[in-house]
Order: structure tokens, then C-alpha cells, then sequence
């Protein structure tokens, strides 16, 4: 089957209904003791305790293992609930963890304030320079840790360069593709051994529910999930099933998401208050031939900045009144949101502005920004 296809049908599993029911159970009766004993030894098995799976989950697994091209999955209650288990599962004190320095906040404060508590040593770096992973990678290297593009300047990361130099000295590799999406790009097919999502933005898609993923090799994602199912960031049955309805749009979504920020993109790079457009689709985006090496389309979200103070900026959110002043990303709305305000590292008093390019008709999302820039 297609990708489209392995959107709308991936999840079924032969029973017959064409809106799955929702397990909304924290447990499941046994005709015997014996079935009982051999469900609790079953990594992931979606009939014993919800902590553990539940059909719901197994629906979603099979749905986005497929569009990443990987054997298993795994989902959790958000995005940081997969990538925390992913790293706890695969360090140990004594180990060391190469990320790149442009990483979502929750990631890097994983890294700096708790998995350094527990004996494990992280080095960041330019996730644009392959040759500065090799020289921070020591013999305790036990995993390399991308994001592509990152946030909020759109970084990339040339995926089978980084890859190729983390598996030469034994390490292994996971992405977090979140901002991406399946559509527009596939790790795993770089020679990434996990993929990561933030199910909260693009999966999902209609920013109501948080969940997370892992996707890897069913021997990976077996041992992620048996440090995983401890931890116990549970995704809801209800959330997996809305995450499984917003799945089935994904392609069409990301398709339009793709379409509306290349041409806000190219608006705003025409504009005359507008001093630097981030967003890898761009010709002149320092990073524009590796993704488009290893990108299909080039996503929905991009960061500019004007021809002015902080506090101008502040006053370009304040004059926009289609597009929301919120966090998050990914979905059907336009969403816009300043980083100097809010992490650390990113933009403190520039004029830079992140926004996620919703589904709204470009002509409208053109108008609001024409009004708000003047
Ligand atoms: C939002 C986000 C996360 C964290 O996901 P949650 O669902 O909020 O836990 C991780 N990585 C990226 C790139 C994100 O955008």
C-alpha cells in the first residue's frame, strides 16, 4: 500500500470496524491463568494492563511504524515521555550521550539536569557540522541524539553523515523528526536506529492531545519499552484514538502546511520590513541542499526576523489577528510565538519570530501579516 493508503487502513488488524472502538480499560480478563502468565512476559502486549499496551496504542504503533518504515513502535503519554525513555534505556552511568546543541528545551534540560545526575555526560555541538560530532564522540559514546530541522532557525542535519560517524564508533543514533513529519522526511532510511515525534504537533494535528512515539527495530524498541512501561508516561486509550483519527489526514495536512509556509516564506522574504527569513525550503537558507538531499518537502514551520527592537516584534503578535500568540505547533492553525521571551539561547532580545504556518487560506494568512508588519 501507499503511504495515503497506510494512513486511512494501517491500523486494522482484520477485526472489521471502520472507526475502531475506544479500550477505554485499565485491564483485561484472561479465559485462563496460563494466557494470563504468557501476556505478562509480552513486551508491548495490547491486552494485559494499559501500562503495558493497549489496542488503541497498538493501532497507532502500526499506523506510524509503517510511514517511518520501521518494524515497531511504541507510543507514550507526550513527546518527552518517549524521547525520556528512549535515552534512560539506552545510557548508563558511566556513558555519554553526543546532541546537537539546537534541541528542543525539553531534551537538553533531560541531558543537563537529569540524566547528569545519574552519571551520564552530554556534549553538544553544531548540528550543522558533521566533523564536530566526530571529535566530540569518546569510546563511552553510547548515543547520538538529532533533531532536523530544529528550532527555532531550522537547522538541518545532513542525516547520513552524522549517522555514519556515530555507527563507526558504536553508537547508536535517534532523530526526533517531529517538525519534519513522515511525509516529508523518513531517519530510518538515513540509517537512523530511532525515530522520535512529538505526536502532539503534526501526527495529532489539531493541537487537542498530547502524545509521543518511538519507532525502531522491534528488538529496539522491545528493550525501550521495558524501561518505558516502568517509567510509566502512559498514553490514554482516548488520546490514542484521537491521535489515530488525525493520522488519517496527515498526508493532505502536511502537503498544505508544506504549500502555505514556502509561500509565506517567500512573501516574508520579499517584504521590506522583513530583515532575515528562516525556513530550509529557501534557496539562500544555509542549510537548503542537505534538506533537500533528505526532505521531501520542506514543513510548516519557519522563523523570521524584522527590521526592528524586541519590542517591535512584541507589537507585530499584538497586531495579528488571525494567527494566535501560543506555543506549540503543528496544527490546523496558524500559531506564532517569540523564543528570546521564553528559551534559553534563542533570539534574547532579537526581533526573531517563530511561527507554525497552519491549514488557513494563504491569501487570509498574507493579509493578517501585511496588516501586522505595517
Ligand atoms: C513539542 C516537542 C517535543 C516535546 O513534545 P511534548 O509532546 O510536548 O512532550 C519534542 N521535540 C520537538 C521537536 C517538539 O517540538
Amino acid at each position: 500500500m501507499e503511504f495515503e493508503t497506510r494512513l486511512i487502513h494501517g491500523h486494522a488488524d482484520g477485526e472489521g470496524d471502520v472507526t475502531p472502538p475506544i479500550y477505554q480499560t485499565s485491564t483485561f480478563a484472561f479465559a485462563d491463568a496460563e494466557s494470563m502468565a504468557r501476556a505478562s512476559a509480552t513486551p508491548g502486549y495490547e491486552r494485559f494492563y494499559t501500562r503495558y499496551g493497549n489496542p488503541n496504542h497498538a493501532q497507532v504503533e502500526r499506523v506510524v511504524a509503517s510511514i517511518e518504515g520501521g518494524e515497531a513502535a511504541m507510543v507514550s503519554a507526550s513527546g518527552m515521555g518517549a524521547i525520556s525513555a528512549t535515552v534512560l534505556a539506552l545510557t548508563q552511568a558511566g556513558g555519554h550521550v553526543v546532541a546537537q546543541s539546537a534541541i528542543y528545551d525539553g531534551t537538553r534540560k533531560l541531558m543537563s539536569n537529569v540524566l547528569s545526575r545519574f552519571g551520564v555526560d552530554a556534549t553538544f555541538v553544531d548540528q550543522t557540522d558533521p566533523q564536530a560530532f566526530a571529535e566530540a564522540m569518546r569510546e563511552n559514546t553510547a548515543l547520538v541524539l538529532l533533531e532536523t530541522p530544529s528550532n527555532p532557525l531550522l537547522g538541518v542535519t545532513d542525516l547520513r553523515a552524522v549517522g555514519t560517524i556515530a555507527h563507526e564508533r558504536g553508537a547508536l543514533v535517534a532523530v526526533d523528526n517531529t517538525i519534519a513529519t513522515p511525509v516529508n522526511q523518513n531517519p530510518l532510511a538515513f540509517g537512523a536506529d530511532v525515530v522520535l515525534h512529538s505526536a502532539t504537533k503534526y501526527l495529532g494535528g489539531h493541537s487537542d492531545l498530547l502524545a509521543g512515539v518511538a519507532v525502531a527495530s522491534r528488538a529496539l524498541i522491545d528493550r525501550i519499552w521495558q524501561t518505558h512501561h516502568i517509567v510509566g508516561a502512559t498514553l490514554g486509550p482516548f488520546e490514542a484514538w484521537l491521535l489515530l483519527r488525525g493520522l488519517r489526514t496527515l498526508d493532505m495536512r502536511v502537503q498544505r502546511h508544506n504549500a502555505n509556509a514556502s509561500a509565506l516564506a517567500a512573501y516574508l522574504r520579499d517584504h521590506p520590513r522583513v530583515t532575515r527569513v528562516y525556513y530550509p525550503g529557501l534557496e539562500n537558507h544555509p542549510c537548503h541542499d542537505v534538506a533537500r538531499a533528505q526532505m521531501r518537502g520542506y514543513g510548516g514551520l519557519l522563523s523570521f526576523e524584522i527590521d526592528g527592537s524586541f519590542e517591535d516584534a512584541r507589537r507585530v503578535i499584538d497586531r495579528l489577528q488571525l494567527v494566535h500568540s501560543a506555543v506549540s505547533l503543528g496544527g490546523v492553525e496558524s500559531l506564532i510565538a517569540q523564543p528570546g521571551a521564553m528559551w534559553s539561547g534563542h533570539g534574547k532580545g532579537s526581533s526573531l519570530l517563530r511561527l507554525s504556518v497552519g491549514l488557513e487560506a494563504i491569501g487570509d494568512l498574507i493579509a493578517d501579516f501585511e496588516r501586522a508588519l505595517q
